[in-house]
């Protein structure tokens, strides 16, 4: 079997290799690895003094890194049937007014560990559904925002928008706020495919929010697709496709559709009997990859494509590319700090999630509280199974010196039971164990999560959240 780690490989060289045997054999339930360890890990003895004693530690040191912010804005107006996310369904749109009190008082409360202000290089709101905040919402947290924080010029200012939520005034005030970056939510163009999943969304509402956008100064524009929705064919997935790319994206997200109707009521509501086999689904995936490479855009690793000039592919270049809870970032050096129901914050040595319920989490807060529910301290295990999972996940290559230096081990010695459960992969060419590297191979990139599995040291365990399928 072929492989190789080189960018330039064509898709039609590993794709093929990607037969079905090798998918059945594969395709198992396994993390995405947004954080190490995973959010089923981190526990309940995790509390919000812990999380406020690492951001004291934190602000006490002689360089403070710079931070990431994300705010998460849960209200919807529908409901996707195919959607995973924490979300709070209403019509009432003074709803987000509580909310947006508590998320600044959720900031006084966590920045009463720091007297200075920090440094901020990227904020994000994601939800739900940002765009359900009216313009006067937003001006209002993006102020509040910037009354605490220094938001550096030129910092990156994503939101995610919903084209059937999103108004010309809303882009204009968040173009005139500093927003330079959207993520639009397409899933697929297909009529049958968008009315099984309660998504109807036509391909002129979303160019005609993409087009304004770009009109009000957004210079960056994601989308995300998913592909094993039900009624997807390969056919009409690729005009799909093609029609996305006369949108001219900056980068594409291709999600695979995690479909646990067993931990997310609403995805009952999907039919079942329209959903792609697994065939099916490699075909589609094997589609997006072909039309995105074929288009000259990078396949930066699970799920993301970016063309080259991104910041993606910079950062991947210079090995600064990085992966937290919103997906791969370019600010891998800095320190996220999440506002709002169920967010999580990676900072120092710690994970701290939020509250999950939007009504728990007002609770804590009108009492005073930081919602933290769970969290984790990392020890110096996890610390370096983290840093060999990243790698592999951001740069597909890691050096064994690097890390032996950083961590103090022998790689070979200490991960012997890893390279050992690589040895299959590597003899279906998924990746190379050199004496002195690994290499994910082209090939392997449609299997990262599994060739990151035999370095989680949780992951023998039997998971509590249930995750999606890896392939
Ligand atoms: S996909 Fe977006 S709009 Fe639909 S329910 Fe989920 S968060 Fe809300």
């Amino acid at each position: 079997m072929s492989g190789g780690a080189e960018k330039s490989s064509s898709p039609e060289d590993w794709m093929a290799e990607a037969s079905l045997e090798l998918l059945a054999r594969y395709d198992v339930a396994g993390p995405r690895y947004t954080s190490y360890p995973t959010a089923p890990c981190f526990s309940a003895d995790f509390t919000a003094a812990d999380y406020l004693d690492e951001l004291k530690r934190i602000g006490q040191a002689a360089s403070c890194p710079p931070l990431s912010l994300y705010f998460h804005l849960p209200f919807c107006g529908s409901v996707c049937f195919f959607c995973a996310c924490n979300v709070a369904f209403t019509t009432d749109h003074r709803r987000p007014d509580r909310y947006l009190d508590r998320m600044i008082r959720e900031m006084d409360a966590v920045l009463s560990v720091w007297t200075a202000r920090r440094l901020v290089k990227q904020m994000h709101w994601g939800g739900g559904t940002p765009t359900f905040f009216s313009p006067d919402q937003m001006s209002r947290l993006y102020e509040a925002v910037a009354e605490r924080f220094s938001i550096q010029i030129g910092a990156e200012v994503a939101l995610e928008v919903d084209p059937r939520q999103t108004s010309r005034e809303q882009l204009r005030l968040l173009g005139r706020l500093g927003f330079n970056r959207i993520s639009v939510g397409i899933q697929d163009f297909d009529p049958r495919v968008q009315a099984a999943v309660r998504r109807v969304q036509s391909e002129d509402l979303t160019r005609k929010i993409i087009d304004e956008a770009r009109a009000e100064g957004f210079k960056s524009v994601s989308v995300d697709l998913i592909y094993g929705l039900p009624f997807q064919e390969e056919a009409s997935f690729a005009r799909t496709l093609d029609r996305v790319l006369t949108l001219s994206p900056d980068r594409v997200a291709v999600f695979n559709f995690a479909y646990l109707p067993g931990s997310v009521r609403r995805q009952k509501a999907v039919p079942r009997e329209g959903l792609p086999s697994p065939s099916e689904k490699l075909r589609l995936l094997q589609r997006a990859i072909r039309t995105f490479a074929g288009a000259g855009f990078r396949y930066i690793g699970m799920d993301h494509f970016a063309r080259p000039g991104d910041e993606l592919c910079v950062a991947q270049d210079r090995g600064t590319l990085g992966r937290n809870f919103q997906g791969y970032t370019s600010h891998a050096g800095c320190e996220l700090l999440a506002f709002g129901a169920s967010s999580i914050s990676q900072a120092g040595g710690v994970y701290a999630q939020n509250q999950r319920d939007v009504r728990d989490y007002e609770r804590v807060v009108d009492a005073g509280g930081v919602p933290t529910m769970r969290g984790i301290r990392l020890s110096a295990e996890d610390e370096l199974r983290r840093d060999v999972i990243m790698r592999l996940m951001c740069h597909l290559c890691l050096e064994k010196k690097a890390v032996e230096q950083r961590h103090g081990i022998c790689f070979d010695t200490h991960f012997a039971d890893a390279l050992d459960a690589l040895a299959p992969m590597e003899r279906d060419g998924m990746v190379r164990c050199r004496r002195d590297r690994l290499e994910v191979t082209p090939l392997g990139r449609l299997f990262i999560r599994n060739l990151c599995l035999p370095f989680d040291a949780y992951f023998r365990r039997p998971a509590k959240g249930g995750f999606s399928r890896t392939v």
